[in-house]
């Protein structure tokens, strides 16, 4: 159990209430949304980086790839298939690229774990 702040939530109820993509899948804001079930929710990235540009995340709140562990194996396996699926019939299975960016240092903006599924165009080597 965390520490109970003064407004009575738990540290971790109060990061997962003002999480922008919690709030998205609790469809507080609205997202183009592409796919979900009880677990995993995919939407239109807001500013596309390709012609194909789907963000997917995992329903409950994890904060990076770095927060990771065993548990989560299923969970995360899923979010993979979703995004292949995806990718299928968005039309891009011809060349995709799956992004998944931790820590401010490697470009993580929103700390809810998402994978970037981005399609229709060609992408350079190494990544920037
Ligand atoms: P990252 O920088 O890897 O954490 O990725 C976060 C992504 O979330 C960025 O590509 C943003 O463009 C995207 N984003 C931020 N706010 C929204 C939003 N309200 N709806 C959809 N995508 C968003």
């Amino acid at each position: 159990m965390d520490a109970t702040g003064t407004d009575g939530l738990s540290r971790t109820d109060a990061v997962e209430r003002d999480c922008l993509f919690c709030r998205i899948a609790r469809r507080e804001v609205h997202a183009d949304v592409l796919f979900e079930d009880d677990r995993v929710l995919a939407f239109r990235d807001i500013n596309p980086q390709a012609p194909v540009h789907v963000l997917v995340i995992p329903k409950r709140h994890i904060g990076s790839l770095a927060d990771l562990t065993g548990s989560d194996e299923d969970l995360m396996g899923h979010t993979f298939v979703v995004a292949s699926s995806l990718a299928s019939e968005l039309g891009v299975t011809d060349g995709f690229r799956v992004v998944g960016n931790c820590g401010e240092k490697a470009g993580q903006s929103v700390f809810h774990i998402h994978i970037h599924l981005l399609g229709g165009r060609r992408f350079g080597w190494p990544p920037g």
